[in-house]
């Protein structure tokens, strides 16, 4: 993709501080890092999002974020991990080129908050359910 930040990064026209590669993935440091040692892990090929890379590639990718996950533990200190996808601008996607998040967690007060505690009324629980377990 021409004009994709993350295919120059694959490429190496734009420089950036890796954390891993092999034939398939690449993770690297994020420019603008929300805690120490915020790292995004891609496909080297080129997918729009999440929602279009195959499972056995996104196998790969999640397995490249679970072995960061555990070196930030193992030897950046942190004391847990955010594990982050953001699928379409809507959500968060600001780089359409798939991508996982690994965010290192040191402590309580550390200006990030990734919170799950809006509790929605009025939802069909067993229609939704239902409808999301008919397409999968
Ligand atoms: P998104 O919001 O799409 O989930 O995340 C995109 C991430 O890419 C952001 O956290 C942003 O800081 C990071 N990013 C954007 N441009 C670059 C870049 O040129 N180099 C690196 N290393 N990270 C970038
Ligand atoms: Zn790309």
């Amino acid at each position: 993709m021409d004009n994709c930040i993350f295919c120059k990064i694959v490429n190496g026209d734009i420089p950036c501080y890796k954390v891993y590669e092999d034939a398939e993935v690449l993770a690297f440091l994020d420019v603008s890092p929300v805690t120490k040692g915020h790292t995004l892990v891609i496909p080297k090929e080129h997918f729009d999002s999440l929602l279009y890379c195959p499972k056995d590639l996104l196998g790969k990718v999640m397995a490249v974020a679970q072995k960061i996950a555990q070196a930030s533990i193992t030897t950046l200190g942190a004391k847990g991990v955010n594990i982050v996808n953001n699928t379409n601008p809507i959500a968060g996607q600001t780089v359409m080129h798939f991508h996982v998040h690994v965010i290192p967690r040191y402590s309580d007060d550390d200006q990030l908050k990734l919170e799950f505690n809006k509790n929605l009324e009025n939802l069909n629980l067993p229609v939704i359910a239902e409808n999301l377990s008919k397409k999968i």
